[in-house]
């Protein structure tokens, strides 16, 4: 892990002042997150960078991992899509499991934070224990057109909590509680992002059989139907009949994601005809992610819905092109042909590939652009200063002067 100290080329040598700053005001606070899985996703993919950072800064944060079987995770998983506004079918049964494993979480772990910090639906309910210590519920989701019923089953704990959290200014609901607005980020440093020499990408590619002798359009997802890995393929298809091109699908599986096989078999019965198009299950390996990313020449994040898309900020990070999806909190990292193109059909997705294939010092404008507004807004000194902020905010009672 680099100590905070090495972020000062990048961010400037007051954003790192302000940091310390505002953790020597935390440094009696312990900080408890939890979640729902160690590896996989975007929520995890965050934690595993910001806690060693507020450790360093004399922050005392801690991260624990709820349990919880197949079936709860089948549950979890349904409320996901249905908070995300697809349809799917949730019977009393179903809130019936999610109690039920909630209630052995709630026995079983130990709370000791002053400021609990619940990442998602999954650990909500652990609010039971709510003692004299303060509660974020940290949504990633989009919930602007929630499905009612979840919705309710969830305002029964969510109006409990001192605070909730959302990515993006459209997620935001009427609620009892304050909430604060906070983008998530991306680490400059990490296996996922720093900068890899052309011989690790080379390895890389060796190693799936990929060559760089067309353009390659990718997709970094979990093999989930809200990243619309079908959609993605048929877009390629598109492109493919004006341009000579290649497609990456790559995506792991998260513990907590138990469709993912399924819809892995489906994209991997769609693409066998076409050796053009590499599926890739990948193991837990983040320079394996950053070097597809690096060796690609178009990213593509066609997702129907999206909580942020971390995915977009690593490959804008990287200087990439990037067509993705008006959806979620997309539109916060791209500015439509200013640093990447947004887009709404399939047709208009691959109109926007060809675009860019065809006009290789547009895509490279375009990914500087969309550099310039991830090292401006969305990398961790951000986060970690936001965060930071929200935890004093959390002590701050009524008309009291908080000195920054
Ligand atoms: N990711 C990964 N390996 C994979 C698929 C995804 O490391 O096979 C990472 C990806 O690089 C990103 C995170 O998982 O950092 C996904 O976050 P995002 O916000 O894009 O989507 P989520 O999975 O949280 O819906």
């Amino acid at each position: 892990m680099p100590h905070i100290k090495e972020y000062i080329p990048i961010v400037g040598q007051s954003i790192i002042d302000d940091l310390h700053l505002l953790a020597e005001k935390l440094k009696d606070k312990c900080v408890q997150h939890v979640n729902s899985t160690a590896v996989g996703g975007g929520v995890a993919e965050i934690l595993n960078r910001m806690i060693p950072l507020l450790n360093e800064l004399g922050v005392n944060t801690k991260w624990d991992v709820i349990k919880g079987g197949e079936q709860f995770f089948e549950v979890t998983k349904k409320f996901h899509n249905a908070l995300h506004g697809r349809s799917e079918t949730i019977e009393q049964n179903d809130f019936d499991i999610f109690l039920e494993t909630s209630k052995r979480n709630i026995e079983e772990m130990n709370i000791y934070g002053d400021i609990v910090f619940i990442h998602d639906p999954q650990p909500i309910a652990l609010v039971d224990k709510k003692t004299g210590n303060k509660w974020v519920w940290r949504c990633h989701i989009d919930v602007s057109n929630p499905d009612q019923k979840v919705w309710d089953f969830l305002m029964d704990f969510i109006v409990r909590y001192d605070a909730a959290v959302f990515s993006a200014p459209s997620f935001a609901r009427r609620l009892p509680i304050p909430q604060f607005l906070i983008a998530p980020s991306i680490d400059p440093f990490s296996d996922k992002n720093k900068d890899l020499s052309l011989e690790t990408i080379n390895v890389v590619l060796e190693k799936y059989g990929i060559k760089q002798d067309k353009p390659i359009i990718t997709q970094i997802s979990r093999f989930d139907r809200l990243k619309d890995p079908i959609g993605v393929i048929e877009v390629y298809q598109q492109v493919k009949r004006y341009i000579d091109c290649q497609l990456i699908l790559a995506g792991g599986v998260a513990t907590d994601d138990p469709e993912g096989a399924k819809v892995l078999t489906e994209v991997q019965e769609r693409a066998k005809k076409d050796a053009d198009i590499h599926i890739l299950l990948l193991p837990q390996n983040d320079i394996e992610v950053n070097a597809l990313q690096r060796a690609s020449t178009v990213i593509v994040q066609k997702s129907l819905k999206e909580g942020f898309g971390l995915t977009v900020s690593e490959a804008l990070w990287k200087a990439k092109p990037v067509v993705a999806s008006n959806v979620g909190g997309i539109p916060l990292q791209i500015k439509h042909k200013y640093s990447g193109l947004l887009c709404h059909s399939n047709q208009g997705a691959a109109f926007a590939i060809k675009q860019i294939l065809h006009d290789p010092a547009y895509g490279q404008k375009l990914g500087e652009n969309g550099k310039e507004n991830i090292k401006n807004n969305f990398l961790i000194t951000r986060h970690l200063r936001d965060y930071m902020l929200l935890f004093l905010m959390l002590y701050h009672h009524g008309n009291e002067v908080i000195y920054l």
